[in-house]
């Protein structure tokens, strides 16, 4: 399995912006990569001119930040699957921190996205992760454990198509990183919960989101239950995200 580096741009960048990012993108990974793996979320209405600049850029998948699960229908302000495709864009972020704890996405709305992007074809790249306070009062386990049970309990699992992101809310664009040890105690303890769901679930790939920078994505990436990283703020810049992605 490659190493997993991906970008979620939030609401950043007019489409103009994200043009000039992809195509200095493109010119920086055909110098070559790693075995990496790389996803880039932007905005909805830059999806189609960044898949447009990276087409055919090997190992690169397109995905969108947000969808609403219906079909079509009178459900204004919301963008579809088949929209989001139309753009050039087969994965989705679900259980974005910033979606559960800003726009009040409940567990039960996260899980019915998880499963209805599934069921249609889309890749999955599920976040979950605790608040400080949910930290320090020993409660890490069982957030975790109730958002993978959650989202994931009764969900299909085609094999390519789901991904965690254990992302800690107090170290998502904050500057704050978890230490190491932190992470990687957490990823541990991700799979385990994983393997308890489903004994083929533990095999998903968990990457670690939180201020992650080209001077920590090494170091990150060298722990034995990191298997990629979700970049928010140094993913904006071309040369940093290409850092990371080659660290
Ligand atoms: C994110 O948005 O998923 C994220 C991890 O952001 P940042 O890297 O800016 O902390």
């Amino acid at each position: 399995m490659a190493t997993i580096i991906a970008a979620n741009w939030k609401m950043y960048k007019v489409r103009g912006e994200a043009y000039e990012t992809a195509k200095a993108l493109r010119q920086a990974l055909q110098k070559g990569t790693k075995q990496r793996d790389v996803f880039l979320f932007p905005p909805f209405t830059a999806v189609q001119v960044v898949a447009e600049a990276l087409q055919g850029v090997p190992n690169l998948f397109m995905g969108a930040q947000n969808f609403y699960p219906v079909e079509e229908g009178a459900f204004t302000g919301e963008v579809s699957l088949k929209m989001i495709k139309d753009c050039g864009a087969d994965w989705v972020l679900v259980g974005h921190s910033e979606r559960r704890h800003i726009l009040n996405e409940s567990e039960a709305f996260i899980a019915q996205k998880t499963k209805y992007a599934i069921e249609h074809g889309f890749g999955v790249m599920l976040c979950i992760g605790e608040t400080l306070a949910e930290r320090e009062a020993g409660k890490l386990e069982a957030v975790l454990g109730s958002q993978l049970k959650t989202a994931l309990t009764d969900c299909p699992h085609p094999a390519g198509k789901l991904i965690i992101a254990y992302e800690p809310v107090w170290a998502i664009g904050t500057g704050k990183v978890a230490t190491t040890a932190e992470v990687d105690e957490a990823h541990g303890k991700v799979k385990e919960l994983l393997g308890g769901i489903d004994k083929e679930l533990a095999n998903l790939p968990v990457l670690y989101g939180g201020s992650v920078k080209p001077a920590n994505a090494a170091q990150l990436l060298a722990l034995d239950n990191v298997d990629g990283l979700l970049v928010g703020g140094a993913s904006l810049d071309a040369e940093s995200f290409y850092s990371i992605i080659t660290a």
